[in-house]
């Protein structure tokens, strides 16, 4: 054998270290099940079925065509972006933010979530993460060597975290937060923000809030930000997007706001990995965040309509699911007869052609539910419900 051509190449520990993907299974059915040719009802994916807002793509289309926003954006991204999400979050939150030192721009707020931990957490130090949770917080905090402290959500307690545990813990670097809660779909109430920050200030804890639903609410219950706290801004730094909220999954802009020291940290470690959002984003963003809130709440009311579409239907087939408030999430337990929630994502996907999401896939605790999303037309989950009216 040549020596010189057998480099054998191995994935560097942190990836190792890296849970196992556990959706494997089901994502090779599901495509098994499409190419088979059969009509799948996906209700696994979080993306907005419905196309950008016609006034962002105009904005886009003029934008696009500038040179100026043809080369490389400043870091920082374009001062009006900046005023115009300052201007948005006084409108929604009554909060102030200096738009330049407690704003900066992100390629989707995923990935601000996940450089985060790059300039905040040296090795060993001890995050709390809360479980079930979004899987992009769990690796990003491997890569930076951090240890995970894991933070049941349980249902008796509104799948808020129990700051007594909390308080009961030592040395706990940065905690992160998510409300609405991808995938419990819970909202967070304006006593436990108090208590939150409080806590934080007291044992010196990063506050890492999660707000990427923040404008997907229901029965006129807005959620709130914890800026809304008074003292949050010494210890929190929240993300937000446009993805959701205004159907922009793929154009890949959001924005980090907060603590200045945060956001500074952020800033220089995104400067050694990107170079900003492309500048004709941010004009399309700044339309978006101008958008006349009769729009939004267009939307508003049809994933309300989805949900109730969704969760009366379930509950006349015998399935009792709690109606969510906010975010695009059905959180319900497994029906009964089955056993765990991958079994249950199987089944619903072999006899129904149905998929949904296995709860463990957010972490442990997320076992013996399942998820289940309304970025699906009123008529196919309908037609979903129908179908499990005849396995459940
Ligand atoms: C969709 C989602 C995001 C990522 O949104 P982008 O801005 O598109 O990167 C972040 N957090 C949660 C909980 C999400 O569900």
């Amino acid at each position: 054998m040549n020596m010189a051509s057998s480099l054998k190449i191995e994935k560097a520990d942190r990836l190792k270290e890296l849970p196992p993907y556990l959706f494997v299974e089901i994502d090779r059915a599901k495509r098994q099940a499409r190419e088979a040719g059969r009509n799948i009802i996906d209700l696994g994916i979080g993306d907005p079925d419905t196309p950008t807002l016609p006034h962002i793509i105009e904005a886009m289309k003029k934008a696009i065509a500038d040179p100026a926003n043809h080369r490389y954006a400043f870091d920082a991204g374009l001062p009006a972006f900046r005023n115009a999400v300052s201007e948005w979050f006084k409108r929604r939150f009554s909060v102030e933010l200096d738009p330049k030192t407690e704003i900066y721009p992100l390629i989707g707020s995923k990935e601000g979530l996940a450089h985060l931990p790059l300039g905040i957490i040296n090795p060993k130090d001890k995050v709390a993460l809360t479980d079930p949770a979004y899987p992009a917080y769990q690796a990003s905090i491997i890569f930076a060597g951090g240890r995970i402290i894991h933070i049941p959500l349980k249902e008796s307690q509104d799948f808020l975290p129990d700051l007594k545990k909390i308080e009961e813990l030592k040395d706990i670097k940065a905690m992160y937060v998510n409300y609405p809660n991808n995938p419990t779909a819970a909202t967070a109430t304006k006593e436990f923000y108090v208590e939150l920050v409080r806590l934080a200030k007291e044992k010196g804890i990063i506050l890492i809030s999660d707000m990427a639903y923040s404008e997907i609410y229901f029965d006129g219950q807005k959620p709130i930000s914890i800026l809304e706290i008074e003292g949050a801004k010494d210890v929190a730094i929240e993300f937000h997007s446009l993805s959701k909220t205004y159907n922009m999954t793929g154009w890949r802009i959001g924005w980090a706001c907060g603590n200045p020291d945060l956001i500074a940290i952020l800033s220089t470690v995104k400067t050694n990995f990107d170079s900003g959002v492309f500048q004709a984003i941010q004009v399309a963003g700044i339309a978006a965040l101008n958008t006349p809130d009769e729009e939004i709440n267009d939307l508003r009311l049809m994933y309300e309509e989805r949900r109730d579409c969704l969760i009366n239907g379930l509950r006349s087939i015998g399935w009792k699911i709690p109606a969510p408030k906010a975010a695009f999430y059905i959180w319900g337990r497994i029906p009964k007869g089955f056993s765990d929630s991958i079994q249950t994502s199987k089944i619903f996907l072999e006899k129904a052609d149905i998929v949904a999401t296995p709860g463990v896939g957010f972490g442990k605790s997320g076992e013996g539910y399942i998820r289940m999303s309304i970025t699906v037309s009123k008529d196919r989950l309908t037609e979903a419900v129908s179908r499990l009216s005849k396995i459940l």
